[in-house]
């Protein structure tokens, strides 16, 4: 049987539901349980893939090719469960599904309203695309009391009634703020927050309780009390020093024995050996390095999510610390700023998008291969290189990307068609934006006696895309001349997904993105060689 968590969120945003729900999932799956976990976005966009990464942050991609929350990465990280389309649902698709019913004729006769009509597309979402799932973990974007949300939360009341106390759990996250001046924690936001929860119909069985300083036996009575859960259902969710060490953090609060006490399900306590490990490796590093990563949205981090937290993985491996010095790719299209990169062991030019900041990438890219310094080029990162050697090695100064308009050489052009599975996908300049670009899992054939071939340890892999453009395999013999090989292309050798420089310490470009199937057990082995090869670089400085 397959039971439901909804989790819900108050008082403020950001205070970690993604990774709250995700440690959820996690303890549960160390307790033997099968989990999925699922989020509802509010919002009308029918996914993130066209909202700036300034808006939104990262754009998490699935095997299946959706463009999802960044939360649905956090899911991904933490229970090993690699997300699907139907894991993640908006308000856009919701109404969308809807709208195309009501054109087919579907609800003919009827007024198509809020409630049932929408509300039910809801829920079927919620229901959809389980098989054997003890648990699934359903999230709820935005905050209580925004408008966006209410018929969500409306959906998960309704599923919850239908399934009723052993088939469904509700389980709100609120801040309990320390006010420094009185010295004192205050619940109140907590006891609104769960007032309008009640207001809405839903009455929380747990509360997850962020807050900076312990809540103390009677804070917690007192919470217990106004809101209406038994105070051992008041979880302190207290800040860690890393986020690895929330599944341990909230087992020791008893937030993984109050939902199997709630469904009446005995199980053995989880074993957390494999997060206290990696917690540990975090907490005690063996020496660090420092990376630059040349981006555009350096301003937001979560733009970057995955990749920082690849990073970090790459640093658990290696069992070093890894400092990011977050550069914006502009800074280096002036003279003389190239000295930000003196002191860095290893540059990493992630995924991006248009024009600007594009030179400064570019020239990154050819400090690195000068000085030897480790090189890793991810999507946009691997176009800007494959640009750069092109220009300085091969004679070709006039190549560029179309993506910036018509140039002389185009190294990068739009790409126009290519195979998905045994399906051709074809596009051109005037194709819609939003979902059309090669998104999701992709195989790719590593040519043997190769860097990335020693890495990998496999012929054959598959990685996750999502671009637009791609280096023209037309110049591969050229450039593979001036000593960037070509070593890893699609099955039918059309695609070119992987350079790499013979004559260089660690030169790697990747069209897909690693560091969305990069796991704090099990760091990608991209991501786990490029810290190592940072290392090495360190020891020279
Ligand atoms: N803008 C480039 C493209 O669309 C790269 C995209 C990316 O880095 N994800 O091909």
């Amino acid at each position: 049987m397959t039971r439901y968590i909804f989790v819900t969120g108050g008082v403020v945003s950001s205070l970690g539901k993604g990774l709250a729900s995700a440690a959820l999932g996690a303890l549960l799956q160390a307790r033997g349980f099968k989990v999925r976990l699922r989020k509802l976005d509010p919002y009308l966009n029918v996914d993130p893939g066209t909202m700036s990464p300034y808006q939104h942050g990262e754009v998490y991609v699935t095997d299946d090719g959706a463009e999802t929350d960044l939360d649905l990465g956090h899911y991904e990280r933490y229970t090993g469960v690699a997300g699907r389309k139907s894991d993640n649902v908006t308000t856009g698709q919701i109404y969308s599904k809807v709208i195309a019913r009501e054109r087919r004729g579907d609800y003919l006769g009827a007024t198509v309203q809020v409630i049932p009509h929408v509300t039910e597309a809801i829920k079927e979402f919620i229901r959809a695309d389980i098989a054997d799932e003890d648990f699934v973990v359903c999230e709820i974007g935005g905050t209580v009391g925004d408008i966006e949300s209410l018929p969500f939360l409306e959906a998960i009341r309704q599923l919850g009634n239908e399934v009723g106390a052993p088939g469904s759990l509700f389980v709100h996250l609120t801040l309990v703020p320390y006010i420094a001046s009185a010295g004192e924690l205050k619940t109140k936001p907590t006891q609104h927050s769960v007032k309008e929860l009640q207001g809405l119909g839903i009455q929380p069985d747990i509360l997850v309780c962020r807050c900076e300083h312990p809540i103390g036996r009677e804070s917690r009575r007192k919470i217990g009390l106004f809101c209406n859960v038994p105070e051992r259902a008041v979880i302190e969710a207290l800040d860690v020093d890393t986020i690895y060490a929330v599944p341990r953090a909230y087992h020791e609060q008893g937030l993984d024995t109050e939902v199997c006490r709630h469904f009446a399900i005995e199980s053995p306590a989880p074993d957390l050996t494999m997060w206290d490990q990696v917690v540990e490796r975090i907490r005690q590093p063996d020496g660090e390095v420092t990376i630059g990563v040349i981006g555009k949205y350096t301003s937001m981090i979560d733009s970057y999510k995955s990749l920082a937290e690849a990073l970090t993985h790459g640093g658990v491996a290696n069992n070093v610390r890894v400092n990011v010095n977050w550069l914006d790719s502009e800074i280096f299209e002036t003279k003389g700023a190239i000295h930000h990169l003196e002191n860095v062991h290893g540059i990493l030019v992630p995924g991006g998008f248009g024009e600007r900041g594009a030179e400064g990438k570019i020239a990154a890219a050819r400090f690195a291969r000068e000085r030897t310094v480790p090189y890793f080029g991810i999507c946009f990162g691997m176009q800007m290189a494959v640009i750069e050697a092109a220009r300085s090695l091969a004679d070709l100064p006039g190549a560029g990307s179309t993506e910036f308009g018509p140039c002389e050489d185009p190294i990068v052009g739009l790409l126009t068609e290519w195979t998905q599975g045994n399906r051709v996908e074809r596009r051109n300049v005037d194709s819609e934006l939003g979902g059309s670009m090669r998104l999701g899992a992709y195989p790719c054939h590593l040519l043997p006696e190769t860097k990335i071939h020693a890495i990998y340890r496999a012929d054959d892999i598959s990685e996750r895309h999502r671009h637009r453009y791609e280096v023209n395999i037309t110049y591969r013999q050229r450039l593979e001349e001036a000593g960037l090989r070509f070593s890893g292309l699609s099955p039918d050798g059309e695609l070119p997904e992987i350079v790499e420089f013979e004559d260089h310490p660690w030169f790697i470009g990747v069209q897909f993105h690693p560091e969305l199937k990069s796991k704090p057990y099990d760091p990608h082995p991209l991501f786990t060689s490029f810290i190592e090869a940072a290392v090495a670089q360190s020891r020279l400085m």
